[in-house]
């Protein structure tokens, strides 16, 4: 199997229109990045990028998160409301952009469990 991240192909996904499947990203300043894992829609505790289809330089890394949906999501709304604060947002803003070009990959999983931690501390 490839590395990068796939679409989970469930119904009512909102993850999947938005999945970039390929397995290297590029960043500003040309600085490619590899996945170096398989990741679906439902992978957690993962780093996730935004990329702009249309500007294969941009890139936006979010935090990890459980809820990796649910921050999907609230970019999504911060772009329908064109939130130019928030720098995901205001990217899509730009002029010849849809929510359509937000593609978003999953990398780097964490494997540091932070109670696993403490036990190894004391
Ligand atoms: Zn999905
Ligand atoms: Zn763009």
């Amino acid at each position: 199997m490839d590395n990068g991240t796939k679409a989970c192909h469930k119904p009512q996904c909102q993850l999947c229109p938005h999945i970039y499947s390929g397995n290297t990203i590029s960043g500003p300043s040309s600085v490619t990045y590899c996945i170096k894992s398989n990741y679906t829609c439902s992978s957690t505790n993962v780093i996730y990028a935004i990329i702009c289809q249309q500007c294969p330089s941009a890139l936006y890394i979010g935090q990890r998160g459980h809820f990796l949906r649910k921050s999907i999501n609230g970019h999504k709304f911060d772009i329908r409301n064109h939130d130019t604060q928030k720098p995901v947002s205001n990217h899509f803003s730009l002029p010849g952009h849809s929510l359509k070009d937000l593609k978003v990959t999953f990398w780097n999983k964490i494997i540091t469990n932070p109670k696993y931690k403490e036990k190894q501390l004391r």
